[in-house]
């Protein structure tokens, strides 16, 4: 057994200090970036935030109103096998998660970044499989996951991922640390995996655990490439699901309504998810439109123009009692 020390943040465990600025008006904040992948060499540009892929928010609908504001939508794996084209194929603001012939065999036709994601990106049989489809697809924007420390990124970028998703345990609807134990603070893993990770050219994506678009600037100023939201687009009118009483149902991929509704149980696995029930929201284009302002204006108040230097003006502080400071007194 060992012990680390050394103390691991998540994104509740800090600030962002406001620095002097020459910069007038949020307005002037360009938001989208341009990233060039180290296997594909392919180019991408729009805003880095992408809906995770789960049922309720990986929707046609949540992919309409995102490419509007040239955000990334990641679609709930079942399209896979049904109603693909209720998505548009070809577009670069999309990426397939799936299994490997499925997603493969997309590659082909679309212009979107493809991924296989799992729980656990730390076995052997995962680093072949990301090989393997690496061998199958070498022009093709590859992300994969979940890991959360830079040894794993590391392995996984050497064995053809372009991206890796970053993140055991921080998700809304996860219960991975309360029924296994493991995981790993999520700043801190946004924090490793992202210099790992660009220290070989490739990219990182920050997944789950945002529950406000502070999170959301957190995460960018941690180095994340790209930020993966759930629950934050849940509770929206382009989400799966009925409105019953001013809530809607959002669900963790690996639970228990999960298993039910695509028939996957078995005996050896339980569920590592829950079923929430959250506020019915109206609208995502408000919700998206709020997220983009607080991204703003945080550069403004660090100084920074462009999303991408974001990180580079950052300078997180340490905050103990941190529900009170970032919500107040309840
Ligand atoms: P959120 O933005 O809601 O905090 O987190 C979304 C992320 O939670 C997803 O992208 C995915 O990585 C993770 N996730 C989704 N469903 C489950 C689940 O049932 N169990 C676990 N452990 N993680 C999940």
């Amino acid at each position: 057994m060992l012990l680390n020390e050394e103390i691991k943040l998540d994104y509740s465990d800090v600030l962002i200090r406001p620095k002097r600025s020459t910069m007038s008006s949020r307005g002037e904040v360009k938001l989208e970036r341009t990233h060039r992948f180290l296997w594909s060499k392919k180019k991408w540009t729009g805003i880095p935030i992408m809906s995770a892929n789960m049922d309720t928010v990986g929707t046609p609908a949540m992919h309409k109103v995102l490419s509007k504001y040239k955000l990334i939508t990641c679609p709930a794996r079942h399209y896979l096998k049904e109603n693909i084209d209720k998505f548009n194929k070809g577009e670069n603001n999309i990426c397939w998660f799936g299994g490997i012939e499925d997603i493969a065999n997309l590659a082909k036709t679309s212009t979107g970044f493809i991924g296989l994601d799992v729980a656990n990106g730390y076995t052997i049989r995962f680093v072949d499989a990301v090989k393997k489809l690496r061998d199958k697809c070498p022009d093709a924007t590859i992300a994969a996951g979940n890991v959360v420390t830079a040894d794993m990124t590391q392995e996984l970028i050497l064995a053809g991922a372009d991206i890796v998703k970053v993140g055991i345990g921080p998700g809304s609807v996860c219960t991975t640390r309360i029924k296994t134990g493991i995981g790993y603070p999520q700043l801190s893993a946004v924090i490793e995996c992202a210099d790992a990770a660009h220290g070989l050219g490739a990219h990182i994506i920050a997944d789950g655990g945002c529950v406000n678009s502070g999170d959301i600037v957190k995460a960018f100023a941690a180095g994340a490439d790209f930020v993966m939201i759930g629950g934050m687009l849940a509770g929206h009118d382009e989400c799966e699901g009925e409105v019953e009483n001013g809530v809607m149902k959002f669900y963790g991929m690996a639970s228990e309504s999960a298993m039910d509704k695509h028939n996957n149980h078995n005996d050896y696995r339980g569920s590592e998810g829950k079923t929430v029930e959250v506020t019915y929201r109206g609208k995502a284009d408000d919700t998206i439109k709020d997220i983009l302002s607080g991204i703003r204006s945080a550069c403004t108040y660090v100084g920074a123009n462009r999303l991408k230097t974001l990180s580079k003006c950052t300078t997180f502080v340490r905050v103990n009692n941190t529900h009170n400071t970032i919500y107040g007194n309840e």
